[in-house]
């Protein structure tokens, strides 16, 4: 009995100290995905869905308000598109196979990795840029693919590139915009290779 006792304890514990939200819908890949990066523990984090993000599927960004606290305090959200089209046509993103769900949701935890090492200012001063320069697009998203690889999400992250790069059916525009921005399959077995060199 007493056992017992101690167990609920422990869990209620365990759940007061949830930092992360998750919809239930994702919980499993989210979950999987977070594993990789022990780093991110204590970071709140929440996964929320809205119906349409403008021109990617998924978007972490630190909430604004929690700049003004200590980088320890910040909070962050993973918005996630509710669909994305594939030739004209709707589809629901948690329609997509797990591990794909689960490579696309480690290159946005990434992101908040690359966040987490960055002062308030300095993160204002990315948003900024975000929206102003092609180029520096171009070094946020391959800094978020290479801690992703880092953290040991390669295998993961190469299928979400697959699935895009390699489905006859997703637009041309949307695969562009992939091949620019983002780290090329290529690319991310060089990293695999180096960091294999570098464990051994
Ligand atoms: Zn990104």
């Amino acid at each position: 009995m007493k056992f017992l006792i101690y167990i609920l304890i422990f869990m209620s514990v365990e759940y007061t100290k949830a930092q992360h939200i998750i919809p239930e819908i994702i919980k499993k890949e989210a979950t999987i995905a977070l594993a990789y990066y022990p780093q991110l523990k204590d970071t709140e984090i929440e996964f929320r869905f809205k119906n349409d993000i403008k021109k990617s599927t998924m978007l972490a960004q630190p909430v604004f308000c929690s700049l003004l606290k200590n980088r320890k305090k910040r909070k962050y959200l993973v918005l996630l598109s509710r669909k994305f089209k594939i030739s004209g046509k709707e589809f629901k993103t948690t329609d997509v196979d797990s591990d794909i769900l689960i490579g696309w949701l480690g290159h946005e935890l990434g992101h908040i990795c690359d966040y987490q090492n960055r002062s308030s200012l300095n993160l204002i001063w990315f948003g900024i840029r975000y929206l102003l320069s092609d180029n520096h697009i171009r070094k946020a998203e391959r800094t978020a693919d290479s801690y992703a690889v880092s953290s040991g999400m390669a295998e993961y992250i190469l299928k979400t590139k697959h699935f895009i790069l390699n489905n006859a059916e997703i637009e041309e525009t949307y695969k562009a915009r992939i091949r620019k921005y983002y780290l090329a399959p290529d690319e991310i077995l060089l990293l695999v290779k180096e960091r294999e060199a570098v464990e051994n």
